[in-house]
C-alpha cells in the first residue's frame, strides 16, 4: 500500500489554513455599518453581508476541518476514517487532505445515515 506522506500533507494543510485566515480577515474588514442608511443601499448591503456571512461560514467550517486534520497528523491517526476507522483511500486524501471519512462513509454522511461529528 502506498504510504501517506503526512509531512507533505501537513505543509499543504498549513498553506490552505493561512489562505483561509487571510480570506476570513478581509471579509471582516469589508463589513461596514457606519455609513448613513439609504433604504435601497441598505438592502443591497444587507444582501451582500448575508452572502459574506455564508461564505465565512463555509470557510470557518473548512478551517475547522483543516485544524482537525492537523491534529490527527500530530496524534498519528491521520488518514483513518472517523466512522469505520479504516484507512481513507490515499487518492481521496490527495484531493481532499482534510477528509474525515472514507468514500463509502462520506456517502452515508451525505445521505444523513451517519450522524456527523460537530
Ligand atoms: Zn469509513
Amino acid at each position: 500500500m502506498k504510504e501517506i506522506d503526512t509531512e507533505k500533507i501537513k505543509q499543504r494543510l498549513l498553506t490552505e489554513k493561512s489562505l483561509l485566515l487571510t480570506k476570513l480577515s478581509s471579509n471582516d474588514l469589508s463589513v461596514d455599518d457606519t455609513e448613513t442608511p439609504d433604504p435601497v443601499d441598505l438592502a443591497a448591503r444587507n444582501y451582500s453581508k448575508n452572502v459574506t456571512l455564508a461564505v465565512s461560514e463555509n470557510e470557518s467550517r473548512q478551517l475547522r476541518l483543516i485544524e482537525e486534520a492537523l491534529q490527527r497528523i500530530d496524534d498519528e491517526k491521520y488518514g483513518l476514517c472517523l466512522n469505520c476507522k479504516k484507512p481513507i483511500q490515499p487518492k481521496r486524501l490527495e484531493v481532499i487532505p482534510w477528509a474525515r471519512y472514507c468514500l463509502s462513509c462520506q456517502e452515508l454522511v451525505e445521505q444523513g445515515l451517519i450522524e456527523e461529528e460537530r
